[in-house]
C-alpha cells in the first residue's frame, strides 16, 4: 500500500471506531478529502485508492484542478467562503458548496445553476458558537434561512455546516440540536440529511455528536505547505 492508501485506510478505520462507540452504523459518516494546497496528482492518487468526494476551498486553485482531473469521477464539494460575486463558478461546477450563510449567496447559485443540471446541494454555514471574525450566520437565522433557502429551485438544501473553535466539543452537540429542530421548516424535509462537521484533529468527536460528513485534510495528505 502506498502512503496515501495507507492514511485513508486508517482514516476510515478511525471514522468507523468512532461509529461502533457511538452505536452508529459506519455507513452513516462519509469522509471528504479537503485537497486544498496539494497538487492534482495527489487527488488522483488518492482516487486510485477508492475516494470520489473531495473539498476545496480557493475557487481558482479548485477550477485548475477540476480540468485537469475531469477524466476522472469526482464529486466537488466547494468548503470555502463564498463570495456573492464568485456564485457563477460554484452553481456550474460543483456538486456541493459548504459555506452559504445569507439568502442573497443562495439566490444567486440556484439562478445559476443550470435546470439540466442535477440540483446544487447546499449546505448552511452556521457559526455555532459566536467566534468573532468568523464566517457562518448566527444561529438565531438559522430557522428562517432553511425555509427560505429551501424553497429555491435548483438546490438541494442539505443541512448544516460548522467549524467550532478547537476542542470546544459542546458545539457539535449544539449543531446537532439545532439541526434536529429547524428540520421542521425545511420545505422537504427529507432532503434535510447533512451535518457536516469533523476535521483531522475531532473526527472522533464530532461523529459522536452525529456528524454525517467529516471534512479530513492534514490526516490524509499530511501537512499544508502555504508558502507557494
Ligand atoms: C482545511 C479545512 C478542513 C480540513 O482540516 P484538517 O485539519 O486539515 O483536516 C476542513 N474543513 C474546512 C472548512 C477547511 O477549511
Amino acid at each position: 500500500m502506498n502512503t496515501l492508501q495507507h492514511a485513508r485506510a486508517q482514516v476510515l478505520r478511525q471514522i468507523e471506531q468512532a461509529c461502533l462507540q457511538a452505536g452508529r452504523d459506519a455507513q452513516s459518516v462519509q469522509l471528504l478529502a479537503v485537497s486544498k494546497t496539494h497538487p492534482g496528482e495527489m487527488l488522483r492518487a488518492l482516487h486510485a485508492a477508492g475516494q470520489r468526494a473531495f473539498g476545496e476551498n480557493y475557487l481558482q486553485e479548485a477550477l485548475d484542478k477540476i480540468e485537469a482531473l475531469s477524466d476522472l469521477e469526482i464529486e466537488w464539494h466547494f468548503i470555502g467562503h463564498v463570495q456573492r460575486n464568485k456564485t457563477k463558478h460554484l452553481a456550474e461546477k460543483f456538486a456541493w458548496v459548504h459555506g452559504v450563510d445569507r439568502l442573497i449567496v443562495a439566490e444567486r447559485l440556484s439562478s445559476q445553476r443550470a435546470a439540466s443540471q442535477a440540483p446544487l446541494n447546499i449546505c448552511l454555514q452556521v457559526n455555532i458558537d459566536g467566534q468573532e471574525s468568523k464566517d457562518g450566520c448566527p444561529p438565531a437565522d438559522v430557522p428562517a434561512l432553511v425555509q427560505q433557502i429551501s424553497r429555491l429551485p435548483n438546490l438541494q438544501l442539505r443541512g448544516l455546516m460548522v467549524i467550532p473553535a478547537p476542542h470546544n466539543v459542546q458545539a457539535f452537540a449544539d449543531a446537532r440540536k439545532l439541526f434536529d429542530q429547524v428540520k421542521a421548516q425545511h420545505a422537504h424535509p427529507e432532503q434535510w440529511d447533512t451535518l457536516s462537521m469533523g476535521m483531522s484533529g475531532d473526527m472522533a468527536e464530532a461523529v459522536a455528536a452525529g456528524s454525517t460528513l467529516v471534512r479530513v485534510g492534514t490526516a490524509l495528505f499530511g501537512a499544508r505547505d502555504y508558502s507557494q
